[in-house]
């Protein structure tokens, strides 16, 4: 199969316990570069969230570490066999260019495989007890259980295959049983992916996956009796809500994000643009740690502003199954009349609009705004698009890491300086979960933590293996010790 091969129209079903379960009501989807239907999911009511607790929380799992190791490695053997049929479903329904689609099903290889692998490390710890005075004989010992309950999980459109992996992956390497709720705006390759699952061994009642709006059956998902933690991966909005619903239960929330690429005076600026056209523009601008605010020294700043320009107009903004293009549709044509919006209101307030910002239905072409005021929507709020927006900031660390530091959100940020005192200070000073220097805000391994602070989430980390800590109790233990 390749980029121009047709899907066929799905209809699907929910998977509760592995049994297909339809309802009344179904959701569409549609592709959004021709708003052709891709398919129907079903639109479940809150009594189907509550039969796919029920069910997880009756099953307890006896597979060994080994049993798993083999349903994650062969999971991620399928997913690394199928990447095209994946990244096929991936573009129809989210509107993601073939490349952009090929990528995000080639990152899911690299979820499943760490899993598989990270299950063999045991960080269970030993304390001898006759340290002190008031010491004994004994030993104490710590070792990590699955949940008593269900993990609820809640998943957003942008990454349709890796960020349902994020949550599924260490959930299963731990033990644990999980209902999905994925987005109504791409479920397609979540059910595509459970049934992957259930192919390489996992027992249905392990895992769950329940499609609808949010409207009708998100708080099912928040409050069900059953769900011990809720991991969601969302916009600060609903994370928030999460928050004020889950009452005692654990949230893990991975929320928006308004990431900084830093430009220093000394820096490579043919590199830093790429950097910032890249980190801006990949997927569609449509990552939580896409480049959202280019903070650039007035004193290099128009070197670099034409070297951005320059870049910018070699990408190819088109049909998304093109496999030239660069960058497909938005989710949307809502999302793009929003950004085309925000970009007119910028320019009144006296940004120079560069390039772009010519919208034909969900396609928003990349686009660069320069000398942006900084309050202004398209820079203060999370702009989830393909806009790339020039800030001037003075020629002074200082007042770059106070309007860094400056919005709700502390996600991840992108540096480019090789001055060491500088950078030891943005390590030390940006008030984020991630400061990468000489890479893009986005850079990461799927296994190394991460995850925001601030609005962007409530300090717990992703990332494989901190996704299977924040997913077990520890259970400490103690005996006599000669
Ligand atoms: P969203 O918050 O609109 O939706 C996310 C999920 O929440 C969807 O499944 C949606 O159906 C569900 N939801 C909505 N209302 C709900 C309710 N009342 N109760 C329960 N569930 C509800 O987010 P989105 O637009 O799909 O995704 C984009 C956002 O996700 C951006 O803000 C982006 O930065 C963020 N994001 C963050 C990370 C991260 O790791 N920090 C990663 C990817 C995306």
């Amino acid at each position: 199969m390749n980029a121009a091969a047709k899907l066929p129209f799905l209809k699907e079903t929910m998977r509760i316990a592995g049994k297909e379960v339809t309802s009344d009501d179904v959701v569409e989807v549609r592709n959004p570069y021709n708003n052709e239907l891709v398919g129907t999911v079903p639109s479940a009511r809150p009594e189907h969230v509550r039969e796919a607790f029920a069910k997880a929380r009756s099953f307890k799992s006896k597979l060994t570490r080994y049993e798993r190791q083999q349903i994650l490695m062969r999971t991620a053997e399928t997913l690394r066999d199928r990447k095209e049929e994946f990244a096929r479903l991936i573009s129809a329904e989210s509107g993601l260019c073939w490349k952009d689609a090929l990528y995000e099903a080639s990152r899911a290889y690299d979820v499943w495989s760490f899993a598989a692998q990270l299950i063999v490390r045991d960080d269970g710890e030993t304390f001898s007890c006759d340290i002190s005075p008031n010491g004994k004989k004994r030993k104490i010992f710590t070792q990590r259980m699955p949940l008593m309950g269900v993990i609820s999980a809640i998943t957003p459109f942008n990454h349709p295959l890796n960020m349902v992996s994020h949550k599924l992956a260490p959930a299963i390497a731990t033990n644990n049983r999980l209902v999905l709720k994925p987005t109504e705006l791409t479920p397609l390759t979540a059910l595509k992916l459970a049934d992957v699952l259930y192919e390489a061994g996992l027992p249905p009642e392990m895992l769950s996956v329940v499609t609808g709006n949010p409207g009708t059956m998100g708080d099912a998902m928040i409050t069900d009796p059953d769900a011990d933690l809720i991991t969601f991966t969302g916009s600060v909005r609903v994370g928030k809500h999460i928050a004020a619903t889950a009452g005692y239960k654990r949230t893990v929330l991975e929320l928006g994000g308004n990431d900084p690429l830093i430009v220093m005076e000394d820096a490579d600026l043919d590199k830093a643009a790429d950097l910032a056209v890249q980190g801006a523009t990949k997927n569609s601008g449509q990552r939580c740690t896409a480049v959202k605010r280019i903070l650039v020294v007035s004193s290099v700043a128009d070197e670099f502003s034409a070297l951005v320009l320059e870049k910018a107009k070699k990408l190819k903004c088109g049909d998304p199954m093109d496999p030239d293009v660069d960058i497909g549709t938005v989710i949307h044509e809502g999302a793009a009349k929003t950004f085309e919006q925000r970009v007119n209101e910028a320019v009144a307030a006296g940004a120079r609009l560069l390039h772009g910002n010519d919208r034909k239905g969900a396609l928003y072409p990349p686009t660069v705004v320069d000398h942006i005021p900084y309050d202004t929507e398209l820079v203060r709020e999370e702009t989830f698009g393909p806009v790339i927006p020039i800030i001037r900031v003075p020629d002074d660390i200082n007042e770059v890491i106070r309007i860094s530091n400056s919005t709700a959100y502390g996600l991840s940020s992108g540096v480019c300086t090789n001055r060491f005192d500088y950078i030891t200070r943005f390590i030390n000073e940006l008030d984020v979960g991630t400061v990468n220097i000489w890479e893009v805000p986005g850079y990461r391994i799927e296994m190394s933590p991460f995850g925001g602070i601030k609005d962007s989430g409530n300090g717990y980390k992703e990332g494989v293996w901190e996704a299977m800590k924040s997913f077990t109790n520890v259970r400490t233990f103690s005996m006599p010790w000669g």
